[in-house]
């Protein structure tokens, strides 16, 4: 039982939390979570639809006024103590994410470090949304700007990562002062549902944040139809995130959307290829692959293509395969079955146009683990190159030329994360300027930190999260003038 692994079981929370109240859904349908390991259900949560919806918006644009009447400091504290809370029990929260989304548990703890950060950064921004003075055009005038909260927003957050795509939507909005009401996703809601128990904890009001469970296409239709939600954040696939922008139409909404990905790892013959290897390792395996910012295609020049295959297939061949709650385990189970099959297509495929597998290869039927792979010889008519494989699987392609690397790298509509690796100073700044993605990490495979923006440009999306553009998103500028002086 799930409630027996943790120091506080009621961190374990199995009902939707609106207006600060714990409630079930109007027809008491349950949805099961389930170990995606065993595939054996660990806890039910309300199945809720559009009237629910429509009632907890109802009831967090009445928190509204007093929420961002209250000063900045007094909603940084509240924020500040949530992210102590969140380390406080940081072991209980792991194993919760653990066993909802399979995530290594180290890895589990990594992301709520990551995600408490939101908090915490977030609770200094919100002493800085300044506005500003603007010389006035005569000398009887003046004029500036000030910044408010755009009102009622909702988030609607993906399953890979449970904790930090909520902390980096929840800080922002409500250190701006405005409400939020969440949607998880329906694979991995327990992850959220704990951090509301936190934040009721830590005295944040009722009706300021909430969460609500249940079927997606309902509840989304509600969130993005209802006049009174003015901002919509969304984390999720291309495919959800366009439906969602146009559903949002007619209530013209603010939207922020973070969506796919087709991350380039472009290794430089002048690489330093310790750091690079490591760095594909971090990018490509964590999370079993299933990141936005996942090194996706990994194109390597001709001068060094061998010695990088053969160092990165030594290093992949030491990950460990297995449950995510042992010790020692780097490559926990894929999130469910639809995962695996698109991970074997994606590999059958690469070896049906003349693919070498070097380690790793096609996942045993029915297994709801993938072995990391790794591929020569790979080309961009693959499947692979075109597609977020979203699995433990590195494709090398081959290439000879930087102008040939930065075409295939830029040869995606998608440009969220993109890496490369060279020691040549001129050609830093050449790449760096030339890759058209809203990240680009060089030397380097971590570019997801609190403090620096992060979003995608093309199909990866629209907005900024984190750093000091990600409270920009919950603030409307009014522009204030006076006259007759
Ligand atoms: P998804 O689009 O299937 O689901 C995301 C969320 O949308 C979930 O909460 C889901 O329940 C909800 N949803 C699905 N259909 C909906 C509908 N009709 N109306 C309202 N909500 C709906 O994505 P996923 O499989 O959960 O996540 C993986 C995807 O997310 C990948 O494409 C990945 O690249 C992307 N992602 C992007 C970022 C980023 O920051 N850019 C971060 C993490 C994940």
């Amino acid at each position: 039982m799930l409630k027996d692994l943790l120091k506080d079981p009621s961190l374990l929370a199995e009902k939707a939390y609106v207006n600060g109240s714990w409630i079930d859904a109007d027809s008491s349908e349950t949805l099961a979570v389930t170990d995606p390991a065993s595939g054996e259900t660990i806890a039910t949560v309300p199945a809720m639809g559009a009237e629910e919806t429509r009632r907890a918006i109802e009831l967090a644009e009445k928190a509204w006024p007093a929420w961002r009447a209250r000063p900045a400091a007094e909603r940084a504290a509240l924020l500040e103590a949530w992210n102590d809370l969140m380390l406080e029990n940081l072991e209980d929260l792991a194993i919760i994410m653990t066993m909802e989304q399979g995530k290594p548990l180290v890895e589990a703890q990594g992301e709520v470090r990551y995600g408490a950060s939101f908090a915490k950064w977030f609770s200094e921004e919100a002493r800085r949304s300044y506005g500003e003075t603007i010389p006035a055009p005569s000398g009887d005038r003046r004029l500036m700007t000030i910044k408010q909260p755009v009102g009622v927003c909702a988030a609607i957050t993906p399953w890979n990562f449970p904790n930090a795509m909520i902390t980096r939507k929840v800080a922002p909005a409500l250190a701006a002062g405005c409400p939020i009401i969440v949607k998880p996703a329906d694979l991995t809601p327990l992850s959220a549902l704990a951090l509301a128990v936190l934040a009721e904890r830590v005295g944040i009001p009722a009706g300021v944040f909430n969460v609500i469970t249940g079927l997606p296409a309902g509840i989304g239709g509600e969130l993005t139809s209802n006049p009174a939600v003015r901002k919509i954040s969304f984390t999720g696939s291309t495919g959800v995130g366009s439906l969602l922008m146009r559903q949002s139409a007619d209530t013209i909404k603010r939207l922020s959307l973070e969506l796919g990905g087709n991350a380039p790892f472009i290794v430089f013959d002048d690489a330093d290829i310790e750091l690079a290897v490591a760095g594909a390792m971090a990018s490509k395996f964590r999370n079993a692959g299933q990141t936005c910012v996942c090194a996706n295609r990994l194109l390597v020049q001709s001068g060094i293509y061998d010695r990088f295959a053969a160092r990165l297939v030594e290093e992949v061949e030491k990950l460990k395969v297995g449950y995510g709650m042992e010790p020692g385990t780097t490559i926990g189970p894929m999130i469910n079955a639809q995962a695996v099959d698109k991970v074997t297509a994606h590999i059958q495929d690469a070896i049906d146009k003349g693919a070498k597998v070097l380690t790793g290869g096609l996942p045993e039927a029915g297994s709801p683990y993938v072995k990391p792979t790794v591929l020569s010889e790979a080309n961009t008519d693959m499947l692979l190159a075109h597609e977020e494989t979203f699995g433990p699987v590195a494709p090398l392609i081959r290439f000879d030329t930087e102008e040939e690397a930065i075409a295939i790298a830029n040869g995606t509509p998608f440009g969220l994360g993109s890496y490369y690796f060279t020691q040549d100073m001129q050609r830093s700044w050449r790449v760096m300027d030339a890759l058209e993605f809203g990240m680009v990490g060089l030397n380097t495979g971590a570019i997801s930190m609190e403090v620096a923006p992060f979003g995608g440009i093309k199909q990866s999306g629209i907005g900024r999260e984190g750093s000091s553009l990600g409270m920009d998103e919950y603030l409307e500028v009014k522009a204030f003038h006076i006259g007759g002086l």
